[in-house]
């Protein structure tokens, strides 16, 4: 992903922390770890796809200077979250900010009629049973430390009707109550525990799910602005969770940040 000509470039709002990314080897994920060592963190990304994994991570370390590791995970296997959060620590000594953030659509057909308990289940289980593992075990090397920043991705599909299919729905409202479940449980410990909601943007994912390129998904979504003329792409999630990683965020736990430019606030639906 090209970098983000952004502010946060500018300055190293991560610098010494660790984190590690589920689903850093596409789209939000390794848009986000780009930025991520852009801003001083050593990242550790986590993925089923070992080839790509493998190639961004290098890649990200070379274009950033800053150390990133793979580490193969399948989010819905409790030894590989264990073993991802193992790494992160055995190899830059700490983890700071876990970011949940791998995910899948599921078969990409809305209908109840066509809801099949298979897919159904598969879209949970990575999506959200996924997410509570990272969180259980990033919270298991936090707590001693009293402190640490705990993402996930939800989506706006989780606060809008989106148009997609109910597993993936379900799994996304399900995100954002496992969020103010884990701020409450894990504040006592001085963890925060946060959300964002990405809108639709140009990913592999939103590519297989809505059968858009890139361009017409961009049409679609300047057609659809609330903030007019503003284009939305992948690096403003990366900023989104930023935020919500750096100490700038410091009092911030429980939130859901939507990154949808205001258009949940005029419309009921997507499109
Ligand atoms: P993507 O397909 O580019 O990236 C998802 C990554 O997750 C892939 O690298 C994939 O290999 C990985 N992954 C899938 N299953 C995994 C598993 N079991 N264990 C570990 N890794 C696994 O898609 P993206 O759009 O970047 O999606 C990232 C997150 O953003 C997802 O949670 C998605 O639901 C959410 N989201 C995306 C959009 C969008 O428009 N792109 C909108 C709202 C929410």
């Amino acid at each position: 992903m090209a970098g983000s000509s952004s502010l946060s470039s500018l300055a190293k709002r991560l610098q010494g922390k660790v984190a590690l990314i589920t689903g850093g080897a596409s789209g939000i994920g390794e848009t986000t770890a780009r930025l991520f060592a852009r801003n001083g963190a050593k990242v550790v990304i986590a993925d089923v796809q070992s080839e790509l994994g493998s190639s961004v991570s290098e890649k990200i370390e070379s274009d950033s200077g800053q150390p990133v590791s793979y580490v193969h995970c399948d989010v819905t296997k409790e030894a590989d979250v264990e073993n991802a959060v193992n790494t992160a620590v055995s190899k830059y000594g700490k983890l700071d900010i876990m970011f949940n953030n791998a995910g899948i659509s599921g078969k990409y057909d809305p209908s109840i009629f066509s809801t099949e308990a298979e897919d159904f289940n598969k879209v949970i289980d990575i999506n959200v049973y996924g997410g509570l593992l990272g969180a259980k075990h990033a919270a298991r090397v936090m707590i001693p430390e009293k402190k640490g920043s705990i993402l996930f991705t939800s989506s706006l599909a989780a606060v809008i009707y989106g148009g997609v299919p109910h597993a993936y729905t379900a799994s996304k409202h399900a995100v954002v109550g496992i969020t103010k479940n884990l701020a409450v449980e894990l504040g006592k410990h001085g963890i925060r525990v946060n959300c964002i909601s990405p809108a639709a943007v140009f990913t592999p994912l939103a590519g297989r799910a809505l059968g858009l390129d890139e361009k017409t998904l961009e049409e679609f979504n300047l057609s659809i602005a609330n903030l007019k003329g503003v284009k939305l792409d992948v690096n403003d999630m990366a900023e989104a969770a930023l935020y919500l990683a750096s100490e700038e965020s410091k009092f911030v736990s429980g939130m859901n940040l939507v990154v949808d430019g205001g258009y949940s606030l005029r419309h009921s639906s997507l499109g």
